[in-house]
C-alpha cells in the first residue's frame, strides 16, 4: 500500500530486538510516527547475546539477493552508526579489528588462498599470511595453525548497543518507544489490522503493524491466519577475561572476538532444542577446546560470562521480510538467523521504502513471506 494523505503515517513496530529498532529508526527518520513495543527490555533476547562480527558469512560468496543484501548493509553501516550515535549518545564500541580466517589444518590453506583472492577482487582486501608472519601479528595463536587469510577492515561492534542506539535515535526523532509492553492481539476485522492489544492496553489507529518478534514472530503471524516458520536456533558463548589478541579469529570449530574492556568471546553453538534458552555443560565444554585450540594461554584466563540467545531462523537460512500474506497492511521481518546485526540497517531501510513508498530500492522478492504460504 502507498501512502499518500497528508496525516502522518502511524506504524506499529512490534520487537525492540535490532531488526526492530533499525525499522524503527528509518521509519521515523521518512516521516513516520511509530510505536515501537518491546515485552521485555531492548536486546534483551538474541540482539544482545550476539558475537557482534559484521561479516558476510560464507553463502554469502555465491553471487546473489543474499550476497547483496549483506554487501549492501555493510556499505550502510559506518554512516548508519555516526547518526545513530550522534542523534542518541550511545556508543556502538565498533572496532575495525580486522579479521584472520586461521587454517587449522593443511587441507585448508589452499581454500583459504583462494578465499582471499576471491575476496579482494570483490572489494574486501584481503591477504593470505604465512606462519611466520602470523606469529608476530597474533603471538597468542596456537603454533598448529598453518596461516590465515586477513582482512584488516573487517568490524565488530557491540550488538546490544547497536539496538539501543537505533531504538533511541529513532525515539529522539520521535517515535514512541514503549518497553515491558507485550503484545497480547490484534485489533480489526477482515483483512485489515486496525492496531493491538497489549498488557498495557490497547494502541489504535494503526496504519500498518510490523512483526519483527525474532523466533515469536510464528506465533504471531499465526493469529492472523498466516504460516512464517522462525524455528528458534540457539547459540550458546563464552567470554574470557583476556587482552591477547588484536584481531577477530575465524577458526574451523568456531570464533574469538576481542571486545572492549579486555574481554574476548568465544563462540557459537547452533542448536535446534526450541525456546529452551540456557547454556549446557557440554556445548560450554567445546567453545573452551575450541577457543584453547586456537589461543592454548586461554586455559588460564578467567571466563568472565556464559550465555545462550535464541537466534530467529527459516526453513532455508535465509531473512523473511515482506508483507504477510492475507493481510493488507502486516509486515513481517524476521530469520535473520546469523546475521541480524549485519543485516538490520539494510532491513531497517528496505522495511520503511517498502510500507511508505510502495517499492524498494533491492529486490525483497527472495526474501517473501509468501514463500512458505
Ligand atoms: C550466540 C549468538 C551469536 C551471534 N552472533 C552474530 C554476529 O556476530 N553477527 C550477526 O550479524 N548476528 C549474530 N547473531 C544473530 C543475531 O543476534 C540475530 O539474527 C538478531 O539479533 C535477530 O534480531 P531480531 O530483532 O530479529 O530478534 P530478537 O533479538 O529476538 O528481538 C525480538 C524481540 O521481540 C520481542 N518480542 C517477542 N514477542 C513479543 C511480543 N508479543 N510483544 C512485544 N515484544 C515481543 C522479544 O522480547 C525480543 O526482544 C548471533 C546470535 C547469537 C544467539
Amino acid at each position: 500500500m502507498v501512502y499518500q494523505s497528508a496525516k502522518r503515517m502511524k506504524v506499529v513496530v512490534v520487537g525492540g530486538g535490532v531488526i526492530g529498532s533499525a525499522i524503527a529508526f528509518y521509519l521515523t527518520d521518512a516521516g513516520a510516527d511509530v510505536v515501537l513495543v518491546e515485552r521485555g527490555e531492548l536486546a534483551g533476547e538474541a540482539s544482545g547475546a550476539a558475537a557482534g562480527l559484521l561479516i558476510p558469512p560464507d553463502r554469502a560468496a555465491a553471487p546473489g539477493p543474499f550476497r547483496d543484501i549483506c554487501l549492501a548493509s555493510l556499505a550502510l553501516y559506518r554512516p548508519a552508526i555516526d547518526r545513530v550515535q550522534r542523534e542518541s549518545g550511545v556508543d556502538i564500541q565498533c572496532r575495525a579489528a580486522g579479521i584472520l580466517i586461521v587454517a587449522q589444518t593443511e587441507s585448508r590453506v589452499a581454500l583459504l588462498q583462494a578465499h582471499a583472492e576471491w575476496q579482494t577482487k570483490h572489494g574486501v582486501p584481503t591477504r593470505w599470511i604465512e606462519r611466520a608472519e602470523l606469529s608476530e601479528l597474533e603471538p597468542a595463536l596456537s603454533p598448529q595453525v598453518h596461516g590465515a587469510a586477513l582482512s584488516e577492515d573487517e568490524l565488530n561492534v557491540d550488538p546490544a548497543q547497536v539496538t539501543r542506539a537505533f531504538a533511541f535515535a529513532a525515539k529522539a526523532g520521535g517515535a514512541d518507544l514503549r518497553t515491558a509492553t507485550m503484545l497480547t492481539g490484534f485489533l480489526g476485522r477482515g483483512p485489515r489490522v486496525t492496531g493491538i492489544s497489549t498488557n498495557l492496553g490497547d494502541i489504535t489507529e494503526a496504519d500498518c503493524v510490523v512483526l519483527a518478534a525474532g523466533p515469536w514472530t510464528e506465533v504471531l503471524a499465526q493469529r492472523l491466519g498466516a504460516k512464517v516458520p522462525t524455528p528458534p536456533r540457539r547459540g550458546q558463548m563464552i567470554s574470557y577475561r583476556s587482552d591477547g589478541l588484536r584481531h577477530a579469529i575465524w577458526g574451523e570449530d568456531g570464533y574469538l572476538v576481542p571486545k572492549a574492556g579486555g574481554i574476548l568471546y568465544a563462540g557459537a553453538t547452533v542448536e535446534d532444542v526450541g525456546f529452551r534458552k540456557r547454556t549446557t555443560p557440554r556445548a560450554l565444554a567445546s567453545l573452551r577446546r575450541m577457543a584453547t585450540a586456537l589461543v592454548p594461554g586461554l586455559r588460564r584466563a578467567q571466563v568472565a560470562g556464559e550465555w545462550a540467545g535464541l537466534r530467529p531462523g527459516s526453513p532455508d537460512d535465509l531473512p523473511i521480510i515482506g508483507p504477510l500474506p492475507q493481510k493488507e497492511n502486516v509486515y513481517v521481518a524476521t530469520g535473520h538467523f546469523r546475521n541480524g546485526i549485519l543485516l538490520a540497517p539494510i532491513t531497517g531501510k528496505l522495511v520503511s521504502q517498502l510500507i511508505l513508498e510502495g517499492r524498494t530500492e533491492m529486490t525483497l522478492e527472495p526474501f517473501s513471506p509468501a514463500r512458505f504460504a
